[in-house]
């Protein structure tokens, strides 16, 4: 059956509304989903509250529906599934895959500095593995889990872009040992994404090329909490004048909704997908065609 167990999802943060950047991710998970004649699902991925803007959830619901880019299914809000992250946190606790760590952010600084590491990379500590062997009558901050297998050997992922190729990270020297849960009490982005993929059947993941170095961090849970592993794909990103990923920081405007079509258009372009149509409900047919014809590898 064409499109049997494809489901694809779109996962936004509602730290703000959708932005011709966040569009372009929008519209190519819908696209791959549509293309393969799957199912697309919308997850609201709200467990960094201090970042999450109230009503942003909703706002960018009604962004997508005006771009005729509307869910199979009700969208869920991480924020109401921590039960779920917790049992997976146990899971790993109770296997020391994970362990408790009381570091501050300056205690792990100045570690790191002391061990001549290198400090920062992309603004993430890695962390130089201080409490692997127990707190030392610290009292518990954050969970982390562990980036050594049993035998102390790195974990070194590699895994296939169906758009960038073959990527390969040794997670345990670009990030060390990371955090599943904060100091805060909030759930890391790496967990809650990873349970969430798993227990949504998500077959497929398309999002932006921002995001493509989280992925072996979120391989190497799924391998440890005994969870498959999607396809990825990892899109171009829209630039902001900066040169940098654009974001609100450097001048992204939320979607102009009198015009959902020439936004749909513009996101088209960056995906490498151009197609011509006066209204919204004939582009989208063409664009997943054009997106089939572009992407999908026919079955030899
Ligand atoms: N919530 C993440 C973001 O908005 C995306 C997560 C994902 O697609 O894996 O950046």
């Amino acid at each position: 059956l064409p499109g049997a167990g494809y489901i694809g999802r779109f996962a936004p943060s509602p730290t703000g509304p959708l932005h011709a950047g966040s569009l372009v991710a929008a519209l190519a998970s819908w696209l791959d989903a549509r293309a393969h004649g799957g199912r697309w699902l919308v997850r609201i991925e709200d467990v960094d509250m201090p970042r999450c803007v109230p009503g942003m959830d909703r706002t960018i619901l009604g962004q997508l529906a005006a771009c005729g880019l509307t869910p199979d299914e009700t969208p869920v809000w991480q924020s109401e599934r921590g039960e779920l992250y917790e049992n997976a946190l146990q899971g790993l606790l109770a296997a020391d895959l994970a362990y408790p760590c009381g570091c501050s952010r300056r205690e792990i600084e100045l570690a790191v500095q002391s061990q001549g590491l290198e400090l920062l990379r992309h603004a993430e500590l890695v962390y130089p593995g201080t409490c692997r062997h127990g707190l030392k009558g610290k009292p518990a901050r954050a969970t982390r889990v562990r980036t050594l297998d049993r035998r102390g050997h790195d974990i070194r992922i590699e895994w296939m872009d169906r758009r960038l190729g073959l990527q390969a990270q040794d997670v345990t020297h670009a990030v060390g040992d990371f955090v599943l849960h904060r100091a805060d009490g909030l759930w890391a982005y790496q967990l809650a994404v990873v349970v969430d993929d798993a227990l949504q059947g998500i077959s497929h993941i398309v999002r932006g090329e921002d995001l493509a170095d989280n992925t072996p961090r979120q391989i190497h849970l799924q391998r440890l909490l005994g969870l498959p592993t999607p396809h990825y794909m990892h899109t171009a990103l829209v630039l902001g004048a900066n040169g940098e990923k654009l974001s609100k920081q450097n001048g992204a405007q939320a979607l102009d909704l009198r015009d959902p079509l020439a936004a749909l258009k513009q996101a088209g372009e960056v995906l490498g997908i151009r197609c011509d149509a006066g209204r919204l409900e004939d582009w989208l047919p063409l664009a997943v065609e054009r997106w089939r014809t572009t992407w999908l590898r026919p079955v030899a």
